[in-house]
């Protein structure tokens, strides 16, 4: 049933087809929520390797089945991708797909159409050597992600049809297994004050001055955020600051600083908003804070509003998927593997955080890549995370 050189072989004789397909998807810039026509390239694909069912849910997600066993099998890999930043940064061009010493570069090969190519080429796998098993194998290309990660499946747990015993993240973990990652929140921080005519400003209260002590008083909360063994530590920054006045001659009347907050193990939002309310600056001043919402549309102009909370999550090293996830790379490689975390968010802050779905992460590429300039992906990496795969979904049965 495991017939380890099989599949090995079958990947390697797949390479050159994957390497293309890749390049042709990262060829197409997919930016979040103008994903359609890399939706269609891959809808094209994956009819052509056999799938049972391909679906496009109502929000844009694309799924692609096989087999219609019991244990329900997600590999999900979000298909848009950040913009390139700084051209000038670029030495080859983002949406090329350029293909040299075995890397493929580009925006996106990495972070993660590479992974999701891997997950569509091993249902190839699975579909040529008629592997059996009390499977449905479910590949996601999800949606929006850069934007808001989880929002895709916040909205497929909510009104989809497919209920995941485990979910598996293709996102770069350098073949890696990865169990977890820090929650983040955007958070908005208010004072307001009382404008007047700049040339008598003590006629008039400075929103401004009443947002400075809050400032400091960020800067030191970090300092003494809870440190998690696993995780890391949690942390706050202030990632912008803004005002108004009547005219650049008066008194400021708001003052408004967006947060970046990260949390680690025990965090929540509640313990989060809690920590800023108790800031003795933050009382003084009677400031407001609020969690920012998300509320853009689809590609297929569905909105489905939620709030910028991204709840950190872990599943247990001893846990079933872990160490099936262990196995089946003992199987392929003869060795342990190395167990970690992502040090950004993924959809895991829904699938886990949010739904409790036994979700952990393999992906092939390297997460420093992810959002980089010459953004690259080895080619090889690609078919090893096919078999690892391929292997996981015979493993899981
Ligand atoms: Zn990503």
């Amino acid at each position: 049933m495991f017939d380890k050189k099989l599949i090995s072989k079958t990947a390697e004789k797949y390479k050159k087809d994957i390497v293309k397909f890749l390049r042709d998807i990262v060829a197409i810039p997919s930016l979040s929520t103008k994903e359609k026509k890399v939706v269609d390239r891959i809808s094209l694909e994956m009819k052509k390797i056999g799938y049972d069912e391909i679906t496009i849910d109502p929000m844009g997600n694309i799924f692609g089945r096989i087999g219609k066993g019991k244990k329900i099998i997600v590999f999900d890999g979000h298909i848009d991708t950040v913009d390139i930043g700084d051209p000038s940064l670029w030495k080859v061009d983002p949406f090329k797909g350029r293909y040299e010493q075995d890397l493929i570069y580009g925006r996106g090969s990495a972070d993660q159409k590479g992974g999701f190519a891997s997950a569509l080429y091993a249902g190839k796998i699975l579909k040529d050597l008629k592997l059996q098993g009390d499977y449905s194998f479910y590949v996601c290309g999800s949606i929006m992600e850069e934007d808001c990660d989880g929002l895709n499946w916040q909205y497929i747990l909510k009104n989809g049809e497919i209920k995941p015993n485990v979910v598996v993240l293709t996102e770069s973990t350098s073949l890696n297994i990865y169990r977890g990652q820090r929650g983040r929140m955007e958070i908005e921080i208010t004072t307001k004050g009382i404008s007047c005519h700049g040339s008598a400003p003590e006629r008039g209260i400075n929103a401004i001055y009443k947002m400075a002590p809050i400032i400091k008083d960020i800067e030191k909360l970090n300092s003494r955020l809870k440190i998690d063994k696993f995780l890391g530590k949690g942390t706050v920054t202030i990632s912008q600051i803004r005002s108004t006045s009547p005219s650049l001659c008066a008194v400021s009347d708001s003052c408004t600083i967006n947060l970046d907050r990260r949390l680690t193990a025990g965090e929540t939002e509640k313990s989060a908003i809690e920590e800023i309310r108790k800031l003795s600056s933050f009382k003084k001043a009677n400031a407001g804070v609020k969690v920012l919402d998300y509320k853009e549309k689809s590609y297929k102009d569905l909105v489905f509003p939620t709030k910028k909370y991204y709840p950190m999550w872990t599943v247990p090293e001893q846990g079933k998927e872990v160490q099936t996830a262990v196995r089946a790379y003992r199987r392929l490689y003869g060795k342990k593997p190395k167990i970690s975390h992502w040090v950004f968010s993924t959809n895991g802050i829904a699938t886990m955080g949010m739904h409790k779905i036994p979700t952990i992460g393999f992906g092939p590429g390297d997460e420093k890549q992810a959002h980089s300039p010459n953004e690259n992906i080895p080619a090889q990496d690609l078919v090893e995370a096919m078999k690892f795969y391929v292997a996981f979904t015979l493993e899981y049965c």
